[in-house]
């Protein structure tokens, strides 16, 4: 045998694939197997690079026989001592062949075509049997919807019996095209070679004019059926390409009919039409015949073709092949998925976890495993998907997009999430620790450049990630708004912090008044006790002090002090860029503070027992000593009497001036309401929480200014008097016993 063999598959299933496939057996079933071939026969993963052609013609004419040996294949035929039908059905077999045209040890061949799949069609000679017609119509209808090529096998005496058999078959194949072709609304049906095979040819009658011949009645079978409405005026060649060949007999001449097979074989090649005269160059398949049905789903076509063709129905190709499109378009989506699903469930399981557990986590390299598995799913559909039905494939390729982003865009959206929270946590922390480092070294720190240079940073890290997540050309992987939405949160995490950086500056600023108030308040009411109005000497060109004006030296003090906190306060807190709200509502506290400072500094000072031996001192300064600060030594003779009722009256006299805060020149309280001011607008509730309420200032809290300045109450100023007169007494006793012992001495 010439040529060579091309072994098919080596699997178990080889041995059961030997003969090839029966495709349709002869209860007209279909093979649930015909893919397991395709596959076993590496045809399936060919894309569109395979062919499809079909053998017709009438019983026993040598059709298995001419297969057998153009292509290797090993269709069963007759033996050639016994004269029954052999093939049955429809059969397919994948050409074993390579090459061909190796003639009597030449070694000059032709690669044939890769991927041949040849159908090797029951042949018919009982026409008489309706039963057999009918299986003769269908395969033909069948064998003409998925080849490129049809061979039809006729004997050299067979040629110019218009009424013969093989011609009743091609007026069928003419009739079905026609319906095939009604059916394509989309033109897509392509054209196919008939290519006639002449056997037992004698060499008589030159090939040329046996075609003549056959052109002839082809011609006329085709003016001699039905045509639908609208194709009336068709012609032949609109739908059909002919080609013809002439074997000598194999049993007479077996060594010429190996030698024109092998030139037969020859022609199983690619071929094209010639630009110029539109003849053929090269092989018999132009790849107009072809049906552009991929491999991969040929065996579910073909089912479907047979299964509209056994059951009567209109064979509608261009819907055939949507459905295949579609069938198959999702099954390979399913098939490319399972990758993206083992590389994204565990991603999302981990997510899910972290999130069950409370701890926000970022997945590390999310955004290139995701944008990877989306890439190279698609990719691997497209490879197989792209080859069907152009309209259905981008559907379903949107479908799968879809499928996957949904997916990705909750993982994505966890993982801003994460990266939201973790973000706003590091910030946070990052700031806040900055801020105690900068307190330990001394406190020269500046809180707003600590949270511009944290926020950054922060910044940077979330838009990193945001980045990494985008896949170029789908909106939805543009995270800007979750940028935003971070950013607002920084800041207004920044605005918290800054509020309790706030606190603090507040608090070191309200300990730093109390303790200036301490000391200075402390030290006029200590002057009190000298009794002349202050000791030592005033500075030059002042006023001395009197007693009289020590509230509005209180007060001077006060409100100078509260000025100077409040200046440092503003100038601190603005270093933070803090508002001017938040300035304002700092210092409105402030002054509150340190007025409700300034009175618990005074309640302190006018305390019983303070304040009873700052007079008992203000009035022992009056009585003991004489104007001059001289002390004095009482002589019986002097007017201890008067010297004690001037003392005591004046010291007296201070009880009233100390118990009511009060301004020497408006004889009224100071303008604490304007001191204080209106509370600022910005001030929340919280800012209140600690603030004592002062009266006057709060009104509704139901104290009065006058209250509010009342430092001494009625009972306690009484209390006061009958305690220092008492203890005036017991001095003046003791003079005058000093006076009179000092006589008797
Ligand atoms: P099929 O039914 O058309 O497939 O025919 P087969 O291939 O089974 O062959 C039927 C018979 O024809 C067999 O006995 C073959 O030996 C014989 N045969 C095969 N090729 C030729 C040929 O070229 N000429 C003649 N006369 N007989 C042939
Ligand atoms: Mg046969």
């Amino acid at each position: 045998m010439n040529g060579h063999f091309a072994p098919v598959g080596n699997g178990p299933a080889a041995k059961q694939y030997e003969h090839g496939i029966q495709v349709v057996d002869e209860e007209k079933e279909f093979n649930k197997n015909l893919n397991d071939y395709m596959i076993e026969t590496h045809v399936a993963e060919a894309g569109f690079n395979y062919h499809l052609i079909s053998v017709f013609g009438s019983q026993s004419t040598g059709k298995s026989t001419l297969l057998n040996h153009l292509f290797g294949t090993e269709f069963s035929v007759m033996a050639e001592t016994e004269r029954r039908q052999t093939t049955k059905g429809i059969w397919m077999s994948k050409n074993k062949r390579e090459s061909a045209g190796a003639i009597n040890g030449s070694t000059a061949t032709t690669k044939m075509a890769e991927n041949i799949l040849v159908m090797d069609v029951e042949g018919t000679d009982g026409r008489e049997r309706g039963e057999d017609q009918d299986f003769e119509r269908k395969s033909a209808l069948f064998a003409l919807a998925t080849s490129e090529v049809l061979i039809v096998n006729i004997w050299e005496h067979q040629v110019g019996l218009y009424q013969g058999a093989n011609m009743g078959l091609l007026k069928t194949v003419f009739e079905v095209n026609l319906q095939l072709f009604l059916k394509d609304k989309q033109q897509s049906q392509t054209r196919s070679l008939l290519f006639f095979v002449i056997r037992d040819h004698i060499g008589t009658t030159p090939l040329s004019n046996l075609r003549n011949t056959l052109l002839q009645d082809l011609n006329k079978i085709w003016s001699s059926i039905s045509k639908p409405q609208g194709l009336e005026n068709s012609r032949i060649d609109d739908y059909f390409d002919f080609a013809f060949a002439a074997l000598p007999h194999k049993i007479l001449q077996p060594d010429q009919f190996l030698t024109e097979v092998a030139k037969l074989g020859s022609r199983f090649t690619a071929g094209h039409r010639s630009t110029k005269d539109q003849e053929f160059v090269g092989g018999v398949f132009l790849p107009e015949y072809h049906r552009r049905i991929p491999a991969d789903g040929l065996s579910m076509y073909t089912e479907g073709v047979w299964d509209q063709i056994v059951n009567n129905k209109d064979l509608d190709l261009p819907t055939q092949q949507e459905l295949l499109a579609q069938f198959r378009c999702d099954e390979i989506s399913r098939e490319v998925l399972v990758a993206f699903d083992s590389a994204i469930t565990p991603l999302e399981d981990q997510q899910a976890e972290m999130l069950r557990l409370g701890k926000p986590f970022v997945l590390p390299g999310l955004g290139k495993t995701g944008r990877d598995a989306r890439e190279s799913c698609i990719k691997a559909f497209e490879v197989q998907a792209s080859r069907y039905h152009k309209g259905v494939y981008t559907v379903k390729r949107g479908e799968l997009e879809t499928k996957m982003d949904s997916r990705l865009k909750v993982l994505y959206q966890g993982q801003l999430l994460a990266a939201h929270k973790t973000g706003v946590a590091a910030f946070s922390d990052a700031v806040t620790s900055a801020v105690k480092a900068g307190q330990k070294a001394g406190g020269s720190y500046e809180f707003a450049e600590i949270v511009e240079k944290q926020k950054r940073k922060t910044l940077e890290v979330f838009k990193k990630e945001a980045q990494s997540l985008a896949i170029s050309n789908v909106p939805w992987s543009n995270f800007k708004s979750q940028y935003h939405l971070f950013e607002r949160e920084l800041d207004e995490v920044s605005a918290r912090l800054r509020k309790e950086e706030m606190r603090r500056l507040a608090i070191r600023v309200e300990r730093w008044v109390k303790s200036r108030l301490g000391d200075s308040i402390g030290l006029e009411f200590n002057k009190l006790g000298s009794g002349r109005g202050g000791s030592g000497a005033p500075a030059s060109g002042e006023k001395p002090p009197t007693e009289t004006d020590l509230w509005d030296r209180i007060w001077d003090i006060f409100t100078s002090v509260v000025k100077e906190a409040e200046d440092r306060f503003s100038e601190r807190a603005k270093s933070f860029d803090a508002s001017e709200g938040e300035v304002e509502v700092g210092l409105w506290r402030l002054r509150r503070k340190s007025w409700v400072a300034l009175r618990e500094k005074i309640d302190e000072e006018v305390m019983e027992s303070n304040i009873l031996m700052k007079l008992r001192e203000n009035f022992e300064d009056k009585f003991r000593y004489d104007d001059e600060g001289v002390p004095r030594i009482w002589r019986p003779t002097d007017d201890i009497e008067g010297a004690y009722t001037k003392a005591r009256e004046s010291t007296l006299g201070l009880i009233p001036l100390l118990s009511r805060f009060r301004l020497a020149e408006s004889y009224g309280p100071p303008d604490l309401i304007g001191f204080v001011g209106p509370q600022p607008a910005g001030a929340e509730p919280e800012d209140e929480e600690d603030l004592l309420p002062i009266g006057g200032v709060d009104e509704e809290e139901g104290k009065s200014l006058e209250e509010e300045m009342t430092v001494l109450s009625e009972s306690k100023r009484q209390d006061l008097v009958v305690r220092f007169k008492k203890m005036a007494d017991g001095v003046y006793v003791e003079a005058k016993r000093s006076a009179i012992g000092g006589m008797t001495q």
